[in-house]
């Protein structure tokens, strides 16, 4: 059994591990894919003090972090049940979806999100090269071309403002007849100047020359005409979908799906913590989710030394 059982490899659960198992309590990683999200990104640009590195070397480089304080790590393996223990101090128990079971006297969940994608083709074939989803982290990429932003919710709208302060031209693509942002973005989006919404707007393809995105394709769902633009990039902001669809009935979720968490990274269950994308707290970002990991370990810490094994 572990003192501290982490649920996921990504930059959150990594985190909490190098920070729990320099307390000298035994730790635990349970992981389908060590790194998480980080493994489908290539420039990381504002993980500060590093200039700039390249997901899957930032990944080697948090693996290598854990590896160094002799955390147990099982990876290629997915959790599929989460049981508080009953009482504080007993053991919660973890299953995988191969039926094997790990105990751990504190539980944190790193499980991350998910964008959720358009399903349409040329988007699979020009991830990172063109089709991009966070505009905090690939925006400056895009200086002085021109992007689309599919999706005219808040997140959507919020992406296309801030890309607009950076790209030559934001064309907004909005599958309803309204956007459904607040009004307060809507009206700042409207203002301006190098940006156009279409409404009714149904992406068909991701379109390109073999190497890169080079243009969009889309369907006016009124009229039924195709229209087609050139485009260097598309941000997908339909949606962050959290890992977290075995925790439903066990937890407290928000009405997306993410873990509640308050600020020292309790969830509503005696000894099972939460950290990084895959919880309530906002801006969804590596160097975030690495100092959610490192919090939701000292309270797990703090959470064994206040409740004796039973
Ligand atoms: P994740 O990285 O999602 O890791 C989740 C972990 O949980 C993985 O190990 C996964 O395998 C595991 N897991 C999930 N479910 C289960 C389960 N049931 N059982 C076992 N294991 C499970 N952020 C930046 O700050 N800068 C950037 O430049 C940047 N670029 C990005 C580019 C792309 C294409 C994407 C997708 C994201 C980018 N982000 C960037 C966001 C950043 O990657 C995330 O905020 C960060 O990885 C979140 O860390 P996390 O540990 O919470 O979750």
């Amino acid at each position: 059994p572990y003192e501290v059982l982490i649920i996921g490899g990504g930059p959150a659960g990594a985190a909490a591990a190098v920070y729990a198992a320099r307390k000298g309590i035994r730790t635990g990683i349970v992981a389908e894919r060590f790194g998480g999200q980080t493994m489908d990104t290539l420039a990381i640009e504002n993980f500060i003090s590093v200039l700039e590195t390249e997901g899957p070397k930032f990944s080697a480089a948090l693996e290598a972090h854990v590896r160094h304080y002799g955390v147990d790590i099982t990876t290629l393996q997915r959790v599929a049940k989460l049981e508080p223990a009953a009482q504080a101090g007993g053991y919660a128990t973890v299953t995988l979806d191969n039926g094997a079971r790990l105990l751990g006297r504190s539980v944190i969940l790193a499980t991350g999100a998910r964008w959720r994608n358009m399903n349409v083709p040329g988007e699979a074939e020009y991830r990172t090269k063109g089709v991009a989803y966070c505009p905090h982290c690939d925006g400056p990429l895009f200086k002085g071309r021109d992007v689309a932003v599919i999706g005219g919710g808040n997140s959507g709208i919020e992406a296309a403002i801030d890309l607009a302060g950076v790209v030559r031209s934001v064309t907004v693509l909005e599958f309803m007849d309204q956007l459904k942002a607040d009004q307060v973005l809507v009206d700042k989006l409207k203002s301006l100047p190098n940006v156009t919404v279409h409404l009714n707007a149904q992406t068909t393809e991701v379109v390109g020359d073999g190497q890169k995105m080079t243009g969009l394709k889309w369907k006016d769902r009124v009229t039924g005409e195709e229209q087609h633009a050139a485009l260097a990039g598309v941000f997908v902001q339909i949606g962050l979908v959290p890992n977290t669809e075995f925790l439903k009935g066990t937890l407290e979720l928000s009405r997306f799906g993410e873990i509640i968490v308050d600020a020292k990274c309790h969830t509503s269950a005696h000894g099972i913590f939460g950290a990084g994308d895959a919880t309530t707290v906002p801006y969804k970002q590596i160097i975030i989710a690495t100092g959610e990991g490192a919090k939701a370990a000292l309270s797990a810490f703090d959470y064994l030394i206040r409740n004796p094994a039973v």
